[in-house]
C-alpha cells in the first residue's frame, strides 16, 4: 500500500498527518485513540467531543457490512428464510463491530487532516 493516501493511514492505523506514528493505544482492536501523534505531535482531537462524529462513519459502515451480506446470501443462497438471512446479517454486524469502531475513527480523522511528508 502506498504511503501518502488515506488508506495508508487507514489500514496500517497510523497518524492521518505524518504516517509514522500510531493512532491508537494498544493492540489490534483498541479504538482508544492516542492524544497526539509521537512522530509529529500533532493533536488527534481537534476539539473536544471530535469523534462523536464518528458515529456517522461506524453507521455507513454498518449499511456497507448490511448490504454486502444481503446481496451475498441473495446471490450464493436464494432459498435462505428470511429469519436465517437476517441472523447472518446480525451475526456479520457482530462480528464486524470490533473492526468498524477504531476504523470509523480513524476514518473520520482522515476527512480533517492532510497528509505532509515529514523532513528527516
Ligand atoms: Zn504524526
Amino acid at each position: 500500500m502506498k504511503k501518502g493516501t488515506k488508506l495508508y493511514s487507514i489500514f496500517k492505523r497510523k497518524c492521518p498527518h505524518c504516517q509514522e506514528g500510531d493512532f491508537f493505544e494498544g493492540s489490534f482492536f483498541s479504538a482508544k485513540v492516542k492524544d497526539h501523534c509521537e512522530v509529529c505531535g500533532e493533536k488527534y482531537a481537534k476539539e473536544p467531543g471530535f469523534y462523536q462524529g464518528s458515529y456517522y462513519v461506524v453507521y455507513a459502515l454498518g449499511v456497507a457490512v448490511f448490504v454486502t451480506v444481503w446481496t451475498s446470501i441473495n446471490l450464493f443462497l436464494p432459498n435462505l428464510s428470511m429469519v436465517a438471512t437476517l441472523a447472518s446479517i446480525f451475526s456479520a454486524l457482530i462480528l464486524a463491530t470490533p473492526f468498524m469502531y477504531p476504523m470509523s475513527k480513524i476514518i473520520w480523522a482522515n476527512f480533517f487532516f492532510n497528509y505532509k511528508k515529514q523532513n528527516k
